[in-house]
């Protein structure tokens, strides 16, 4: 997931305090009248509900999210062991709350093949000095990360090179010759928020063999991973990179440690290792089907995460997206466990490869299991967040508003912290994109995101985890039944 202005609602916000007051009237007469009528038959904090019994259970929802953002599943990228006994744990999970599967696919889960971006091992960047000894090795992601601009970007290369300092733009232009199999470090002082791709065409039209930019956007210190993410393009045509060139990003101090080796000649040694690989994966899709089920609400999560460096490094993703599994999973045992048959038909879906393209939700749209023009898709990306507590509710485009404002109404009447807009960087953009109505509910804490700070001791609030839990069962047992 990216990030989003927040002006816009506050005028909106003025108009909200108003209703709340209105409300807060209402809801005491409520509150009189149900103390003298009796309790209802789910004891949570917000929400009544007609058609559910039993309670959202925080320690399920916590056991969850410990137990995918556990080393066993490596940071669970899309193709890897550890992402698919996250797929069978999340199968089990299912089987264990009889959330049946879809009798047209036959299994749990939605098969499809897609690339991947696999790393063989951790990248390395070190300075030799003129006897070819390492003098400085800088540190993967805290001094450095890879940048892979496709399709001209090279991911899979080693190489020894003369360094050139590039401090103003003409030496990209001119006398291109000096710069072929050269290593070109860029200063910051070139660089603005949209010419990269441009100084990194020049590098490339010289064979230059690699470029550093001095770029330094880390969070908490740490260059956060985005190696994994490809253009759809890379997804449909595949990708070679024979003849591309190595591409990384390095924070100020480093940049410095370059400029002066630079000065005195010293060569760079670098060495990218990702692999790209077609690889067959899937979405796990359990349902309660609907009678007559003519429409059909969506509950959806990305499974997946960013893997591993395979020297020892893996990104839990606990609120990146372990907590929007947990909350799939504790929903669906709720709605299942009632008495009622819906008549919406209600699916739970754990989507494959969103953090390399949102590829699972759109092979699910592609073919789809339910008609997308009667479904309503809410989607669950980063939730439960122990730091932020705004829960930004995001439609897929306008024609996702209703949905949106429903789930913001109920969002007021329990009293939790909201705005909202309209946002992609998600699964429900597929959905919207396919005609269905699409919402995702989101915490924007960045704070660890593809970090290996991302656990759920800094990150998840299992006590605000179980009212968003709440906010869906509001919803399903109001618009469903
Ligand atoms: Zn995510």
């Amino acid at each position: 997931m990216g990030i989003k202005s927040i002006e816009t609602s506050m005028n909106e916000k003025v108009v909200k305090k108003m209703k709340i007051n209105y409300k807060l009237i209402i809801l005491f007469l409520m509150i009189i009248s149900l103390t003298f009528a009796g309790c209802s038959n789910i004891a949570v904090e917000n929400g009544e509900y007609r058609n559910f019994t039993g309670e959202i259970n925080g320690d399920n929802l916590l056991e969850v999210i410990e137990e995918l953002s556990s080393d066993i599943y490596q940071g669970r990228l899309v193709g890897t062991k550890g992402n698919e006994r996250a797929m069978d744990y999340v199968i089990n999970r299912f089987i264990d709350n009889q959330v049946d599967f879809n009798e047209i696919i036959g299994d749990y889960v939605q098969d499809y093949y897609q690339l991947v971006n696999m790393n063989e091992s951790e990248m390395l960047v070190e300075i030799l000095n003129h006897d070819d000894e390492a003098t400085t090795r800088f540190i993967p992601y805290e001094n450095y990360r890879e940048a892979l601009f496709y399709p001209e970007c090279d991911n899979n290369v080693e190489g020894i090179a003369e360094m050139i300092l590039i401090t103003n733009v003409d030496q990209l232009k001119n006398n291109t010759e000096m710069l072929k199999d050269k290593f070109l470090i860029i200063h910051k002082s070139l660089i603005t928020s949209s010419n990269l791709y441009e100084l990194f065409k020049y590098a490339d039209n010289a064979d230059a063999i690699g470029i550093g930019f001095n770029r330094d956007n880390k969070y908490n210190d740490i260059y956060y991973v985005k190696s994994r993410s490809m253009t759809k393009e890379v997804h449909i045509n595949g990708f070679d990179y024979e003849n591309g060139i190595a591409c990384f990003y390095f924070d100020d101090p480093s940049m410095s440690v370059l400029e002066s080796a630079c000065e005195n000649n010293y060569k760079i040694h670098f060495d990218l290792n990702f692999q790209m690989e077609r690889v067959k994966t899937g979405n796990i899709i359990a349902e309660i089907k609907g009678n007559p089920g003519n429409e059909t609400i969506i509950v959806g999560a990305h499974l997946d995460h960013i893997g591993s460096n395979n020297e020892g490094v893996f990104y839990p993703g606990a609120l990146d997206n372990a907590s929007g599994i947990s909350t799939l999973i504790e929903t669906a045992r709720i709605v299942k466990n009632s008495k009622e048959t819906p008549k919406k038909n209600i699916v739970f879906i754990a989507f494959n490869g969103e953090e390399v393209g949102l590829i699972g939700s759109r092979n699910y749209t592609m073919d789809p299991v339910y008609d997308l023009d009667s479904t309503e898709m809410i989607n669950l990306d980063m939730v439960g967040s122990e730091r932020v507590g705004t829960l930004s509710i995001e439609s897929g485009g306008y024609a996702s508003n209703d949905l949106r404002d429903d789930l913001i109404e109920i969002a007021d009447d329990n009293d939790m912290e909201n705005d909202f807009g309209e946002n992609g960087g998600s699964d429900h953009v597929n959905f919207a994109i396919g005609g269905a109505e699409a919402v995702m509910l989101i915490n924007y804490d960045l704070s660890d995101i593809h970090t290996p700070l991302d656990t759920v001791s800094r990150n998840i609030d299992i006590e605000y985890l179980k009212e968003i839990v709440d906010l869906i069962l509001e919803y399903i047992d109001k618009t469903a039944y």
